[in-house]
């Protein structure tokens, strides 16, 4: 059986010619595209301007991709929001609200599990599932801006799932977020965090979009980054490095390199020397946070002083750093956490 059309990871230009299939008129297809995209209705019974005989239609031709809410956790410390949304497939997802001063900023997730398993990480221990589309990527943003009545100014796809894993997925949910007719979050409001699939990189930078790439480092040296990551066996740091380069190159963009601090692993100061040999002259910028303690992981976070003895090590040696505001630790902050404890069937009876 053939899936019926997913119109919310249509453009207008597809959207158009669904429309026009049906025999209905053009402009219907930017009615529909606005109720979709920016109103953000949940449902095709929403979009009230059609007659109810064409909603019909709609239902029976197309698939209306909308995500259930099933459990949100808020943090008393600082309003960190952590949902989590069932899709039709009966699988789960979460995303994250962040409050900063300078807005709300969203981390969604890219896939259902991943298969890059990287050692500190919890997205893994589930397996993985598979891609998610254009729709449900958007559509964790639109259920959590309705849910708190507010216009969302920052995206990072930070949470469950590789990115460029589901490249073609991840290109179509950039134009559709960013189109001027949607939600239109200014690309440079947009930031995609890897583990450094080099080729789709190299992709990427030819698509030439002025999103942030960030890159998940984790280590100055290749010896203990395949101990980490085990991506790294596959694209080794120096090729990463290359890439990045390549990157700014044809993008002018600064890269974010991302560095989970492990204790005793890699915050000494001989690491911190490493890591401002490895960037020094690149155009960069370095995020540091501590790891997030995972159950099933035998990893732990570096301690404040290390953490700040790390970061005055990179200033020194005139890298640009900050820390990382660690935000929701009072709610399972680390990636995959709510959702692998939901799949565990523990998620009720834990207050
Ligand atoms: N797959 C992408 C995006 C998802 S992970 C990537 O690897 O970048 C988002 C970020 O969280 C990555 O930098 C990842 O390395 C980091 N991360 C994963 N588990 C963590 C943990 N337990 N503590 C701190 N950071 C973690």
């Amino acid at each position: 059986m053939t899936e019926k059309p997913d119109i919310k990871s249509m453009n207008l230009t597809e959207l158009t010619s669904f429309v026009t299939g049906l025999s209905e008129k053009s402009f219907r297809a930017k009615q529909i595209y606005q109720w979709m995209h920016h109103k953000q209705a949940a449902s095709i019974d929403e979009m009230t301007n059609l007659s109810v005989l064409f909603r019909e239609k709609l239902k029976q031709e197309c698939r209306f991709v909308s995500l259930k809410q099933v459990d949100v956790q808020i943090s008393k410390e600082d309003g960190t929001r952590k949902y989590l949304f069932a899709l039709e497939d009966g699988n789960v997802i979460e995303s994250v609200l962040m409050r900063y001063k300078y807005g709300s900023s969203i981390c969604i997730s890219s896939q259902a599990g991943c298969r890059m398993g990287c050692r500190f990480c919890a997205s893994a221990l589930g397996g993985f599932v598979r891609g998610l589309l254009p729709s449900e990527m958007l559509e964790q943003i639109y259920r959590i801006s309705k849910d708190i009545d507010e216009r969302i100014s920052h995206v990072v796809v930070m949470g469950t799932g590789e990115p460029l894993d589901n490249y073609d997925n991840l290109l179509k949910f950039i134009e559709l977020l960013t189109d001027e007719n949607g939600l239109h979050i200014s690309r440079r409001n947009l930031t995609v965090s890897t583990c450094g699939i080099v080729p789709e990189i190299y992709r990427l930078a030819e698509e030439k979009l002025q999103i942030t790439l960030a890159i998940s480092l984790h280590a100055p040296s290749q010896e203990k980054r395949r101990m980490l990551m085990p991506i790294a066996e596959k694209y080794d740091l120096k090729e990463l490095l290359e890439a990045c380069r390549y990157y700014f190159e044809k993008t002018g963009r600064r890269i974010t390199f991302e560095y989970a601090l492990a204790a005793g692993v890699n915050d000494m100061e001989q690491e911190a020397e490493e890591l401002s040999k490895l960037l020094k002259g690149m155009n960069c910028h370095v995020n540091l946070i501590p790891i997030n303690p995972v159950r099933e992981r035998s990893f732990q976070g570096s301690g404040q002083r290390e953490v700040l003895a790390f970061k005055e090590q990179l200033e020194k040696n005139r890298i640009h750093v900050t820390v990382r505001r660690e935000l929701g630790r009072d709610i399972d902050a680390a990636c995959g956490q709510l959702r692998k404890r939901y799949m565990e069937g523990n998620l009720k009876g834990q207050e």
